[in-house]
Order: structure tokens, then C-alpha cells, then sequence
């Protein structure tokens, strides 16, 4: 496994390579990481892996100084799942002297994370699109669990003509449901447990969806009547929307994406569900 830190090492690694797919990824490595990157080795002819902290996908008030770290832990981790070439860049080698362009990625980046979070989508967007331009996969492999984040990124992909398949892995939880995150690491053990709600919820309204139901409003209410019984929790947002453009629906149609985020004491938890109706 090669280990590169500038983009010119990145580009010269790149020339030896076969068919890379690619998972970036903001490091602390969990299941969720390594299901990404187990699938592009299974698809792939090689596997490229970049950990990078992103400053500019942080909000002024978020965790980017706190957002944990273990290097030493995640490139072991990267040893065993055999990737090629763990990018591991400088803030300052993806954001030189002078560096002023952004992407706006328009409505889709608007509503939900991007109302709570704002700049965060354009900071997703632009940073996203440099390690693409820089590695040049054939495939690049992000999770479901941050569903936005999937719209978002192939609606650039797809509008700025960037030569690279999307591919988007499910959401892998623990058994208890909770959906994998590096910032479960800041939950404390009981607000650990009263996080199973988010998922308790989702399944909740998956199976009213199998039972028939389709007014949103009935589902959001059911979501929030489980929340809502966890002591210190805040719901920012319950979502009944259309995947693809994100627009809430008042009626499940054929596909729908219900999504939340939580204030979980001071840690902020987002998870989702991709409700396809027969
Ligand atoms: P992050 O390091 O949080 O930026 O995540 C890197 C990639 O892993 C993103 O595409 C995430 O959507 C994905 N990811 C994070 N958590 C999970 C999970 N529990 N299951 C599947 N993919 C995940």
C-alpha cells in the first residue's frame, strides 16, 4: 500500500494504476468506510482511499478542530483491506495561496443538512471535485448514510460532465441499528443507547409504508412520537422526500427518502431510510 501526501505523488501513483475506484473519506475508519472500499476492490482493478479532513465543508460553529483522528489505526485498517494508495493531503496542498473557486450546487443542496449547515454542500461539492480531477477514478464509492450528500454529488457529476460512475453503498449499522459514524465517538454511553431511536424510527416508518400508509405527515408524526420520547434529544428536521431532487412530498410515490437529524445532547446524528414502494 502506497502512501501519498501531494497531489503530484497522488498523479504519479495514478499512472501505475488499472481501473481505480475511489472512496474518500474524512478518516477515523469504521464498518462503513471499509464496506465502501471492500466493494471497489471486489469491482475495481485497484483502490484508491483519500482521508481528508475538509475545513471548508465545516460551519463556524462545527467540530472540525474536535473531529477525531487516528491515522496510525486507519492505515492499518487501509493495510488489511488492501487498498493501493491512501491519499493523505495537507489542508494547504488542497487549498494553496489564492484558491477561490466553489461550486453551488443549486436547489438540491438547499433544503435539510444544507438549511442547518449552510456552505456545507458547496465545501462537499468543491472538494469532492478536486480529488476527482486529482485521482481520476474510473468509480468513486460513497454511503448512503449521508443521502444528500449522494444527490449532491451526482448532480455535479452529472452537470459538470465528470467522467466517473457513482456508486452508492448501503448504510452499515450496528446490530442494535445505530447507523456507523465517526461521531458516535462523542456520545457518551447512555446517550449511546437513546441514539437506537433514530433507526427505531426509520423502521417504524418503513413498515407503516409496507402496511399501506402514504400520507408523509402521518409517518413524520409517528418518527417524531418516537424521538420525542428520549430524554435531551432535538429533532432539526423529519423529511419525507423525493430522492433524487429532495423536494418533501405530502404522498409516498415509488421511491421515497425519509430522513432526520438529531441533537443527541451536544452531537448531531443524521440517518435514513430509501423506501422503494411495489
Ligand atoms: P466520512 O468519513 O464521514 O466523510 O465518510 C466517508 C464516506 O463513507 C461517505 O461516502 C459516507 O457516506 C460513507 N459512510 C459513512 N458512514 C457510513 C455508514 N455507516 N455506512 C455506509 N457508508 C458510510
Amino acid at each position: 500500500m502506497k502512501q501519498v501526501k501531494t497531489i503530484q505523488e497522488m498523479r504519479a501513483a495514478r499512472s501505475g494504476l488499472s481501473a481505480p475506484g475511489f472512496v474518500p473519506t474524512m478518516g477515523f475508519l469504521h464498518e462503513g468506510h471499509l464496506s465502501l472500499i471492500r466493494r471497489a476492490r471486489a469491482e475495481c482493478g485497484s483502490v484508491v482511499v483519500s482521508i481528508f479532513v475538509n475545513p471548508t465543508q465545516f460551519g463556524v460553529n462545527e467540530d472540525l478542530s474536535r473531529y477525531p483522528r487516528d491515522a496510525a489505526h486507519d492505515l492499518a485498517l487501509l493495510a488489511d483491506v488492501e487498498a493501493d494508495v491512501v491519499f493523505m493531503p495537507t489542508a494547504e496542498e488542497i487549498y494553496p495561496q489564492g484558491f477561490a473557486t466553489s461550486i453551488d450546487v443549486g436547489p438540491v443542496a438547499e433544503p435539510l443538512e444544507g438549511a442547518v449547515r449552510p456552505g456545507h454542500f458547496s465545501g462537499v461539492a468543491t472538494v469532492v471535485t478536486k480529488l476527482l480531477n486529482i485521482v481520476q477514478p474510473e468509480r468513486a464509492y460513497f454511503g448512503q448514510k449521508d443521502a444528500q450528500q449522494c444527490a449532491v454529488i451526482r448532480r455535479v457529476v452529472a452537470d459538470l460532465n465528470i467522467p466517473v460512475e457513482v456508486v452508492i453503498g448501503d448504510t452499515v449499522r450496528n446490530p442494535d441499528g445505530l447507523a456507523l459514524s465517526s461521531r458516535n465517538s462523542y456520545l457518551t454511553d447512555e446517550e449511546r443507547r437513546r441514539a437506537t431511536a433514530l433507526s427505531r424510527a426509520l423502521a417504524r416508518a418503513r413498515q407503516m409504508v409496507e402496511g399501506g400508509e402514504r400520507q408523509a405527515s402521518v409517518l413524520k408524526d409517528a418518527m417524531r412520537d418516537i424521538l420525542s420520547s428520549e430524554e435531551g434529544f432535538s429533532v432539526d428536521y423529519i423529511s419525507v422526500a423525493d430522492p433524487v431532487a429532495l423536494n418533501e412530498v405530502e404522498r409516498v410515490g415509488a421511491e421515497v427518502l425519509i430522513s432526520m437529524a438529531v441533537r443527541v445532547g451536544t452531537v448531531r446524528l443524521i440517518d435514513n431510510a430509501l423506501i422503494r414502494v411495489s
